[in-house]
């Protein structure tokens, strides 16, 4: 079988940006930033259209990360293609990770997909782009720098009928402290921030923070900012700089409260 992306006419599936800092703490990785699909599925039988709304990637998140690494000298990993190609925040064969049909809109070259295809999916899109994550962890662990994993996210303003009122949503799971102090931190701008909300963060319904951040014991967060604050530049960079501002502040306060992380002693 040929592989699934063309050479010189696919774009690579990994974009690597920012990392003019090499001292910073923070890995910034964003899953749904892109949008491209691989010349050999079409259009996925989706209108453009469609494929421009909320279900084909994360609106806005591309121009917050690319802000936010800009500010920091954060290294950022996101993800080229769209996510209705595949999911890459979804463990491979999750029931969601190559979706039929997404907010009402079917997504006809997924229906009856082979195993074979779906997984030169996986090998072509989610592995390079895991394999990435995991080796700048790998990279950063064996330096003794201390890392904070934030995944970034875009969420539709309305889903099924219903407003959402959160500006931005703190997303986390069996380790919630930075998110806890990064969600105190965005109050007290006057922000609605969900605490879980509009999702929770789950073994299942995610991956990277349970893969990148759980397993590998490092603290992390998954930030979901709503799509209507940031669909322009202005709003972008209004992001962008306001977590370039909070994400210091609130590693300041884990240091206080928790220590660094890998702590002095076990460095040793
Ligand atoms: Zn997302």
């Amino acid at each position: 079988m040929p592989p699934l992306l063309a050479a010189g006419l696919d774009p690579e599936p990994v974009n690597v940006v920012g990392g003019t800092d090499p001292t910073s703490p923070f890995l910034l990785v964003s899953d749904h930033a892109g949008r491209a699909i691989p010349q050999a599925l079409g259009g996925l039988g989706v209108s453009a259209e469609e494929r421009a709304r909320h279900i084909g990637w994360d609106i806005g998140i591309d121009g917050v990360g690319r802000r936010l690494a800009e500010k920091t000298g954060a290294l950022l990993i996101e993800q080229a293609y769209s996510r209705l190609v595949i999911d890459c925040n979804r463990a491979p064969g999750h029931p969601t990770a190559i979706v039929t049909a997404s907010d009402g809109t079917p997504v006809p070259a997924n229906a009856d997909l082979s195993a074979q295809d779906a997984a030169a999916r996986t090998r072509a899109i989610f592995e390079p782009y895991h394999i990435r994550i995991g080796q700048e962890l790998d990279c950063r662990e064996a330096e003794g720098r201390e890392t904070f994993l934030i995944a970034l996210h875009s969420f539709t303003p309305t889903m099924r009928g219903i407003q959402r009122p959160w500006h931005c949503g703190i997303l986390h799971n069996h380790d919630p402290q930075f998110g806890h102090l990064l969600m105190e931190l965005l109050r007290e701008e006057g922000l609605i921030v969900g605490d879980n909300e509009p999702y929770e963060l789950t073994d299942t319904s995610d991956y990277t923070i349970p893969v990148h951040g759980e397993r590998r014991k490092i603290p992390h967060v998954e930030i979901e900012i709503r799509q209507d604050l940031i669909l322009g530049r202005e709003g972008q960079e209004e992001w962008g700089d306001r977590l370039s501002r909070l994400l210091p502040q609130a590693v300041a306060h884990y240091h206080s409260r928790y220590g660094r992380h890998p702590d002095e002693e076990a460095s040793q």
